[in-house]
């Protein structure tokens, strides 16, 4: 039986103009933190925005555009389709398609220049307390008491976040001091970027108390198991150093599969 219902193209065209938005975002914001002109990565020549729009190579060297944009495109369209069929519970259609846009964006960005920025965290504190109050008012059937968890869950996620890069700015500093000791220069590897604790307080405004926990919870668990399975694979090729524990781990990533399994599976 081939029966599609044509709403479906509502997702599919959505989702393809919100990958197009995410890669946008991505590409002009870290470098020069407005919403400029899109360039070529390779010849820095500014795009026409039809030629960008389209996904067009560049018309002065060539180059075609990158992997992460197509990526994007797929599976934030894919995303849309699903989520449009199977929508999320906590979070309904419209506030789940906006709730993606935002964790696309601080993804590839993070991935990209292991950054999160101080606009798209201003920015994700305002969706995050939209969303934590929705989440929690429908819970409790007060708007009040859904303010208060979403504040209380931005609080914890920013506290314990805030404890632990105290706590890794120390190691960084011990380190830095063998390093110097030992005659070599300070490469500034922090084990915990200052961005992930912003994050974990937008996070924890989405998902309120306690919800946050859990998210929390699972980023850890889950970027130390895939660190660990990192420094397994390195010691099994025999180039295992004593400074691998201290190499940066991004928790920006898997805090936000945290988030993303609690609000939409
Ligand atoms: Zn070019």
């Amino acid at each position: 039986m081939v029966m599609m219902d044509v709403t479906i193209l509502i997702p599919l065209v959505l989702g393809w103009f919100a990958g197009l938005f995410i890669n946008y975002v991505s590409d002009v914001l870290p470098l020069t933190r407005r919403f400029s002109q899109p360039v070529c990565t390779e010849c820095q020549t500014p795009f026409s925005w039809a030629d960008y729009l389209m996904l067009r190579a560049c018309r002065n060297c060539g180059k075609s555009r990158s992997l992460r944009t197509w990526l994007v495109q797929i599976l934030t369209t894919a995303s849309f389709v699903y989520f449009w069929l199977f929508p999320s519970k906590a979070l309904g259609i419209p506030l789940g398609m906006i709730v993606i846009i935002y964790f696309g964006i601080i993804t590839v960005i993070d991935l990209e220049h292991r950054l999160i920025l101080f606009p798209t965290s201003i920015v994700g504190a305002g969706l995050g307390l939209i969303v934590g109050t929705y989440i929690h008012s429908r819970i409790n059937h007060s708007l009040v008491i859904g303010a208060e968890k979403s504040l209380l869950g931005g609080l914890f996620g920013f506290g314990v976040m805030f404890v632990l890069y105290q706590f890794g700015t120390l190691v960084a500093r011990f380190r830095a001091r063998k390093m110097q000791a030992a005659g070599q220069a300070d490469d500034e590897e922090e084990a915990l970027g200052g961005g992930d604790v912003y994050l974990a307080g937008v996070l924890g405004l989405m998902l309120g108390w306690p919800f946050i926990w859990d998210a929390i919870l699972l980023g850890v668990l889950l970027g130390g198991l895939i660190s660990f399975l990192f420094i397994i694979a390195l010691v099994v090729r025999r180039r295992y150093s004593s400074d691998l524990l201290m190499t940066f781990i991004p928790y920006g990533p898997y805090f936000i599969i945290g988030a993303f399994y609690k609000l939409f599976l």
